[in-house]
């Protein structure tokens, strides 16, 4: 199954939803791992199983960071608020980091993130459980 982390900042947590809503049925052949309340509120309003890890601010952007480097993410969507000033900041900045250490894909608008969306319809259907072959 595709590996994918799903965070949204507090004033994009509406537009995830939506996002999640849109795309429940892709989702649904994933598994899902996400920040606390984003994960909450996705499962609420979807139903589907998302593994919630804790809130971004305290701590939650590093925990999907460690699974980013431990290799058990193949991709990430964050939909980030580019106009508010986040508390946890640094976090942030290590998790788009680790992603580019690791060679993950990671959308940070809903833009990128329905890319990712294609490419995981694509995988879906060739089979594929990995997003970042090569080849
Ligand atoms: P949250 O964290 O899903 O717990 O709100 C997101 C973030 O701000 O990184």
């Amino acid at each position: 199954m595709l590996k994918i982390a799903l965070v949204a900042h507090d004033e994009k947590k509406a537009e995830m939803i939506e996002f999640t809503q849109t795309h429940k049925y892709l989702l649904s052949q994933c598994q899902l791992t996400a920040t606390g309340t984003t994960g909450k509120l996705i499962s609420q309003h979807t139903g589907l199983p998302v593994t919630a890890l804790l809130s971004g601010p305290i701590g939650g952007d590093q925990q999907i960071g460690s699974l980013v480097a431990t290799q058990q993410l193949d991709m990430i969507i964050f939909l980030r608020d580019p106009l508010t000033a986040q508390a946890h900041e640094p976090d942030i900045a290590a998790l788009l980091r680790v992603c580019d250490v690791h060679n993950i894909p990671l959308a940070t608008n809903r833009q990128s993130a329905e890319i990712l969306i294609a490419y995981i319809k694509l995988c879906l259907e060739r089979g594929e459980n990995n997003a970042n072959r090569t080849s």
